[in-house]
């Protein structure tokens, strides 16, 4: 993570997926909210790949393959966090690369502005209050019907892989891909998300500094960096954002465990009905 001394831990967790173990390894000193999240990427990778290796088995493996792009149109929400780490990550580019970043970002936001949406995504970015799914579905579908590509994509491929954010790890399809083309329409199957890193490393950053969980529309993000630059040179003890962290990991776990033992229940006692009612 840097370069202080470090304490080294096993984290455990419960999955829906089964057992999750991994080795983490936290900064004893002051560290700003970005040093968590490579370490919460990592955490969502492995929750994922559980759930990946229980969809395989049960014979529906993932469609999605490189150079496939066409979730690349959606909005995608990015945590406070990860909003100041993508700023870091764009400024460490070469000057080329990263001028050329600045110049698609700066197309996105002028094609935001002119389909009349940049002030709806900056509320988004800046709101005080509790973001309600429901409420963000037509904003959503408003820009997933500009069918615009993300600004880091090149080539139908992302040009930011190691550093994109968690909303995109985690878009995972089982469906076949040409359903991808319009996700509106087709029924897409998602695999299911066992611990959202966004809403995890949102909770995180309202608890840290007070404040709504916010999330981050992506091709705004680094504006909001921007403006909020003062917040990103706020450091707390390693040990304490991993705590935090983890904790908020753990609610989120617990809270998907219990939706998915209801939805199994539900599903049983319907099947049950149907069966008694033959
Ligand atoms: S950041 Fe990368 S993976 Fe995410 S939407 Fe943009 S191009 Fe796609």
């Amino acid at each position: 993570m840097t370069d202080m001394p470090v304490e080294r831990f096993e984290v455990s967790l419960n999955t829906p997926a089964g057992l999750l173990t991994m080795p983490v390894e936290v900064p004893t000193g002051f560290v700003p909210v970005t040093t968590i999240v490579p370490l919460m990427r990592r955490l969502s990778q492995q929750a994922q790949a559980l759930e990946e290796r229980k969809s395989v088995a049960a014979g529906h493996p993932i469609s999605c393959r490189m150079g496939c792009a066409a979730c690349c149109r959606m909005l995608v929400p990015v945590s406070a966090p990860e909003a100041f780490a993508l700023k870091d990550m764009i400024l460490a580019l070469p000057d080329a690369r990263r001028a050329r970043m600045m110049t698609k970002l700066s197309e996105t936001r002028a094609r935001v502005e002119q389909a009349g949406l940049l002030a709806r995504l900056t509320d988004v970015a800046e709101t005080t209050q509790p973001l309600i799914d429901e409420e963000m579905e037509p904003l959503n579908r408003e820009y997933y019907a500009l069918r615009m590509p993300c600004p880091f994509l090149e080539n139908e491929t992302c040009s930011i892989y190691e550093d994109r954010p968690a909303a995109c790890r985690e878009l995972l399809v089982t469906t076949p891909a040409e359903l991808c083309q319009d996700m509106v329409k087709n029924q897409v199957q998602a695999l299911p998300v066992p611990v959202r890193i966004s809403t995890v490393m949102g909770a995180l950053w309202s608890e840290l500094v007070g404040g709504p969980a916010r999330l981050i529309p992506l091709p705004i993000a680094l504006d909001w960096a921007e403006r909020h630059s003062a917040e990103r040179s706020l450091v707390w003890k390693g040990t304490q954002l991993l705590d935090k962290a983890l904790d908020k990991v753990w609610r989120y776990l617990s809270q998907e465990l219990a939706h998915r033992a209801e939805a199994g229940s539900r599903m049983q006692r319907g099947t049950e009905g149907t069966s008694s009612g033959n």
